[in-house]
């Protein structure tokens, strides 16, 4: 029998389909890396969340590993190089969760221009004077910034464009004018060019060595002083530091965050005490519907790596293809 161990819970969906597949499942007390790593000596297949890290100690201790699922696209808490030494697939689940992140990020857009949070409280308290404190600003015809222009960034210029005929500029230095064959999008070669003139920027670049920490302090004092700055994508992306600073000294307007430097943030986080910061709990992604698609999409992941088939998406299948291809399997025969 195929043992399955899961970080924390998933939909049910997802636990359906294993049930039908007859594998024994264990669910962590915990989606902590020790928690995890004491349970994983003996296991088939280990699906994650967004909480937890799967790195080389952990990976070390797994004696019968073959795949570690995760139930969305990010792999960044998988040490996918380790994963693939010991002849591991790591895989993810994309595309559900594109469109409801991009509705999200926009949305973000909106409660900041139109300081929805701040002007309900007011009226709540019975301070309908509140309407001549603060100007809306409105969406139509401002520039939205983006850098990284991939399936999320590229659906919010889309909603950007089509519903709010807002303009977008964007960065990214992997996208070229031929393979966006879009009219409605300006893609620039100047990443500071986005930052300096964006009414709203907006990041959607993955966590690499290359995006980790690359909104700080400099960039925050290009950004326009009305502008207000969004992340739906890895809160190590953004120096955070730098970005309450930039709060604080209205370098910028306001901030919408759906991530944080680190997850769960402290309660005394200083962005938390700022009138002008929108903060969500990495919940873009988590509508009802995708919640079930994500956690069955991870499960069939599994399903197919043990039965010998590629997953929907993973940066190391082939590459362990190829090396099970080539040499006894120290893994794949359990
Ligand atoms: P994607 O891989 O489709 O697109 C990322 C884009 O970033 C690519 O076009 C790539 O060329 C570009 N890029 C890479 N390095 C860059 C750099 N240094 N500068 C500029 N651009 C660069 O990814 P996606 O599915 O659109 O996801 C975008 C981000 O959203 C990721 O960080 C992902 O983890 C995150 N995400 C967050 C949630 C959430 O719940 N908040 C859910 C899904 C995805």
């Amino acid at each position: 029998m195929r043992k399955v161990l899961l970080s924390e819970r998933i939909d049910e969906s997802g636990l359906r389909l294993l049930a039908e597949s007859k594998a024994e499942v264990t669910i962590s007390p915990e989606p902590t890396e020790e928690a995890i790593s004491s349970l994983i000596a003996d296991v088939d297949a280990l699906i994650i969340r967004t909480a937890g890290r799967v790195t080389r100690e952990t990976i070390q201790k797994a004696e019968r590993l073959k795949v570690i699922s995760r139930t969305g696209g990010g792999l960044n808490n998988v040490d996918v190089e380790a994963a693939t030494e010991y002849d591991i697939v790591v895989c993810g689940v994309k595309g559900p969760q594109d469109r409801p992140v991009a509705e999200h990020t926009v949305s973000l857009m909106g409660a900041l221009a139109k300081h929805f949070f701040y002007l309900d409280a007011r009226v709540r308290k019975g301070n309908f004077e509140s309407r001549k404190e603060y100007r809306p600003v409105g969406l139509t015809g401002k520039r939205v910034g983006l850098i990284g222009l991939g399936r999320i960034g590229r659906l919010v210029a889309e909603i950007c464009t089509k519903a709010f005929r807002m303009e977008v500029w964007a960065y990214d230095p992997f996208v070229t004018a031929e393979t966006l064959a879009s009219d409605d999008i300006v893609l620039k070669k100047d990443m500071t060019e986005v930052i300096r003139t964006a009414d709203f920027l907006s990041l959607h670049v993955p966590l690499t060595e290359q995006t980790r920490g690359l909104m700080g302090r400099a960039q925050f004092e290009l950004m326009k002083p009305g502008a207000f700055f969004i992340n739906t994508s890895r809160g190590e992306v953004v120096q955070e530091a730098a970005l309450v600073d930039a709060l604080k000294n209205k370098i910028i307007a306001g901030a919408g965050l759906d991530v944080f430097e680190n997850e769960p943030p402290d309660v005394n986080n200083p962005l938390f005490k700022m009138q002008n910061v929108i903060a969500t709990p990495h919940s873009a992604a988590l509508t009802r519907e995708v919640v079930a698609l994500l956690a069955q999409g991870s499960a069939e992941n599994v399903l197919n790596v043990l039965g010998g088939k590629p997953p929907s998406y993973s940066p190391n299948w082939d590459r362990v293809q190829a090396k099970i291809g080539s040499k006894p399997a120290r893994r794949q025969s359990a």
